[in-house]
């Protein structure tokens, strides 16, 4: 039995790639009709070919663009005439920076794409949702990571922008809880993903060391987690951060 009611609208940003591919494979799965968002269109619309069922569409975003974002969710209005109720923001990047090295530019695009993104995302869902008194019942799910608790050498801006969307999602469900929106951050850990492709066989093993689960993760393994964040099954669960990391220590 599905776990969604049939015909929910999602959206999932990050979309052509890792967690985000997998979330619209889950979703369609579970009877909902995706919108498979990336800045790269191709690879979004490479996802949606692979999807069980015929409504959905693949759509540029740039999350850390305003007017992007507000086109992408007006597209998506005019498509379906009505906004998304479910929402989830996978679009991500890292960048390795020591503090010691000034630089400011990788300092703005990951906090622009992870943290601003998140939030212009969420900001401009949320004004369609009220407008459209479709608001009822919808979920978002950001997603953060475990490296918020920052102990990842040489990340210090990643780790802080995930910080950051632990910290925008439990506001943002004090916010939005009365009108029946909720919002849950998944804090996944490391996940074979092409985000951390270039770690060395050398670094994983010592990563693994501290996982008792003994592996990295898999993408749909986070997956199952958001859609059940995004279904009614987790109809009392609001503000929450739920980490996906094989026990990770
Ligand atoms: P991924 O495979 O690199 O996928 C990220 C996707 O986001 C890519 O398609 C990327 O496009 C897209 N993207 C980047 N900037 C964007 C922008 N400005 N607007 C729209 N789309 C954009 O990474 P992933 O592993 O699936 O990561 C998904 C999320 O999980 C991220 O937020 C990441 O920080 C988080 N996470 C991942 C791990 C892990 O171990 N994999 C662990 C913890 C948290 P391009 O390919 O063109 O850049």
């Amino acid at each position: 039995m599905s776990i969604l009611r049939a015909g929910k609208l999602a959206l999932v940003t990050g979309a052509g790639s890792g967690i985000g591919r997998e979330v619209c494979r889950v979703l369609a799965r579970e009877g909902a009709n995706v919108v498979a968002a990336d800045q790269n269109i191709t690879t979004a619309q490479e996802t949606v070919a692979f999807l069980e069922g015929t409504e959905h569409i693949a759509l540029h975003i740039n999350v850390e663009d305003r007017n992007s974002v507000k086109t992408a969710f007006k597209d998506v209005v005019k498509q379906y005439l009505k906004p998304p109720t479910i929402i989830v923001n996978s679009a991500g990047i890292v960048r390795k920076m020591f503090l010691m090295k000034p630089d400011d530019s990788n300092f703005d695009d990951v906090i622009n794409v992870n943290l601003k993104g998140t939030f212009l995302v969420t900001q401009i869902a949320v004004n369609m949702l009220m407008e459209g008194n479709a608001n009822t019942n919808s979920s978002i799910i950001n997603i953060s990571s475990i490296a918020a608790n920052g102990r990842y050498v040489g990340y210090s801006t990643y780790n802080a922008s995930k910080a950051g969307v632990i910290a925008m999602t439990k506001s943002a469900s004090l916010e939005l809880g009365q009108f029946g929106i909720r919002v849950n951050a998944v804090l996944p850990g490391f996940i074979d993903t092409p985000m951390i492709s270039h770690i060395s066989e050398e670094a994983r093993e010592m990563h693994i060391n501290n996982i008792p689960l003994q592996r990295f993760g898999k993408p749909e393994e986070v997956a199952e987690v958001i859609v059940f964040l995004a279904s009614d099954r987790s109809s009392y669960i609001n503000g929450a951060s739920i980490e996906v990391t094989g026990g990770l220590i």
